[in-house]
């Protein structure tokens, strides 16, 4: 099988989160791509170091790691 694609993906998805954690602790304002209201961190998840992204319409809902 060729994992190529799917490996790239999850890079892309990666870095893209990585960018928002990044913008979100900055203070800044992110909106979802595909309802375009704001997004928030939720950071009381039930698991330790993890984040929760989330839009109001819920098509957005990205577990982060905030550990790293
Ligand atoms: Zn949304």
């Amino acid at each position: 099988m060729d994992f190529s694609n799917l490996n790239k993906k999850t890079s892309d998805s990666f870095h893209k989160q990585r960018n928002m954690l990044k913008q979100l602790a900055q203070g800044k304002t992110l909106k979802c791509e595909k309802c375009n209201t704001v997004l928030t961190l939720d950071l009381a998840t039930s698991e330790v170091g993890k984040g929760a992204v989330k839009c109001k319409q819920g098509c957005t809902d990205i577990i982060l790691d905030l550990g790293a």
